[in-house]
C-alpha cells in the first residue's frame, strides 16, 4: 500500500501503480514503516545494507553485494569521512537502485523507465541489467559521455531528449503514464529512499550505535538527504539509538531552491562545476524542509571556486571523488566559518559519488 503524506490519499501497489498521488501529485510513501522490536542485533558487514531488512519495507531481490561503504577518520578536517562512491556503480545511488529494482522485481514490472543526468541513470541501468529488466533512460541531450557509456554498457537505452532537465523528466514521464513503464525514479519512487535509509542504519553501526551531533550532505533532490533523515529518525524510534544528528545540506549556488526557502533569494552565479545537485524543483520539496526543521540543521549554498578547492585537496589526500561530492567538505568549512558548526561537534560527511567516472 502507499500512500500521500500530503492529503492522505491511498492506493494499491502494483505494476501499474501512480507514481505520485492522483489526488494532489504529492509524491508517495510507502503506508507501511517498518520497525524491528528488540534489541539490535550483531550486524553482519557481509550482508551489506540488507543486513538491516528488518527497517525496510522491500526484500533483497536484486542484489550486487552492496553496502557497508567504509567510514575513514580525516584529520585534514576533523571529521568523519563516510565514502559512499565505494558502490557497484560508483555511487551512493546504489543503495536506491538496489531497492527499486528489488521492489519492480517482487511487482512483477518487466520495464522501467528513470530520467537523469548522471549517477543515478547508471545505477538503475546497471541494477536493471542485474534484474534482467528492460530500461530506458531518459537523459539530456548534453549528458556526461562517461555516464552514458555505464548505462549503454548495461544493455539500457539512453534515451535523448533536447530542451531542459524539465523537459526530459516530462518525457520520461509520459512513457510511464502510458502504462509502458514502471517509473524507477530515484526522485520520486519511494522504494529509493527506503534503500537510502540504509546510509544511517550503516553509520549508525559502525560507530558502535553512537550517531555524530551532524551530518553534512550535497542536496539537489535530497535522495541521500531525506533518506538518511528517515533513517536516523526510525533508528531512534526503535530505541537503538538516543537521538537524530543535525542534517546540514550543501546545494550549489544559483541553484538552490532549499537555501532561497529557508534564507532568501541570493544573486549568485551558477556553480556548474557542481552539476549533479542542479535541480530547480525537488520532488519531495515539503519533506526536505521538514528533515531540515526537526533534525535541527540547515542548507547552505557553495560556488564553484570554494567546490574546486575543496574537490583539489580531497584528490590531494586520496579521496578521488566526483565533483559534485566535494561541496559537501567545502559545506563543512562554511558551516564552521558561520558559526553553524562550533569545533567541537562530532561530523560525519558524505562523500557520494566517485571520480572514475566524472567526465
Ligand atoms: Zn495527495
Amino acid at each position: 500500500m502507499l500512500e500521500c503524506r500530503s492529503c492522505g490519499a491511498t492506493c494499491e501497489s502494483g505494476a501499474d501503480e501512480p507514481w505520485r498521488c492522483p489526488e494532489c501529485g504529492h509524491a508517495l510513501d510507502f503506508a507501511e514503516r517498518p520497525l524491528p522490536d528488540g534489541e539490535k542485533p550483531d550486524v553482519d558487514p557481509l550482508a551489506g545494507l540488507w543486513a538491516f531488512d528488518a527497517f525496510l519495507p522491500v526484500g533483497r531481490e536484486v542484489t550486487l553485494g552492496e553496502g557497508w561503504t567504509p567510514v575513514a577518520e580525516s584529520a585534514a578536517w576533523d571529521a568523519q569521512f563516510k565514502l559512499d562512491y565505494v558502490f557497484p556503480s560508483g555511487s551512493y545511488k546504489d543503495r536506491g537502485a538496489a531497492l527499486t529494482l528489488s521492489r519492480a522485481a517482487e511487482l512483477g514490472v518487466e520495464r522501467v523507465v528513470e530520467d537523469s543526468s548522471g549517477n543515478a541513470g547508471a545505477a538503475i541501468a546497471q541494477y536493471a541489467a542485474r534484474a534482467g529488466v528492460d530500461a530506458d533512460i531518459y537523459v539530456p541531450a548534453d549528458a556526461k559521455q562517461s555516464k552514458l557509456d555505464a548505462i549503454e554498457a548495461a544493455g539500457a537505452t539512453p534515451v535523448r531528449v533536447e530542451g531542459s532537465r524539465q523537459d526530459v523528466t516530462d518525457a520520461c514521464v509520459r512513457e510511464a503514464v502510458g502504462g509502458e513503464a514502471w517509473y524507477a525514479s530515484h526522485a520520486w519512487n519511494p522504494a529509493f529512499y527506503a534503500g537510502t535509509e540504509t546510509f544511517a542504519y550503516e553509520l549508525a553501526a559502525q560507530r558502535d550505535w553512537d550517531v555524530p551531533n551532524a551530518v553534512v550532505l550535497p542536496l539537489g533532490h535530497g535522495t541521500l538527504f531525506l533518506g538518511a533523515y528517515r533513517g536516523f529518525e526510525k533508528l531512534r524510534d526503535a530505541g537503538w539509538t538516543d537521538e537524530v544528528p543535525r542534517l546540514l545540506g550543501v546545494q550549489a549556488e544559483g541553484v538552490a531552491p532549499v537555501v532561497e526557502e529557508l534564507h532568501g533569494p541570493a544573486a549568485a552565479a551558477r556553480n556548474d562545476v557542481a552539476d549533479g545537485i542542479q535541480i530547480r524543483e525537488p520532488a519531495r520539496f515539503d519533506q526536505l524542509l521538514g528533515a531540515i526543521e526537526n533534525s535541527g540543521g540547515d542548507a547552505i549554498a557553495c560556488g564553484e571556486a570554494a567546490t574546486e578547492r575543496a574537490l583539489a585537496a580531497l584528490h590531494e589526500r586520496g579521496f578521488y571523488v566526483e565533483p559534485t561530492s566535494a561541496v559537501a567538505v567545502a559545506g563543512l568549512e562554511t558551516y564552521r566559518e558561520n558559526g553553524t558548526l562550533d569545533g567541537s561537534e562530532d561530523v560525519v560527511v558524505a562523500l557520494t559519488g566517485s571520480g572514475l567516472k566524472a567526465d
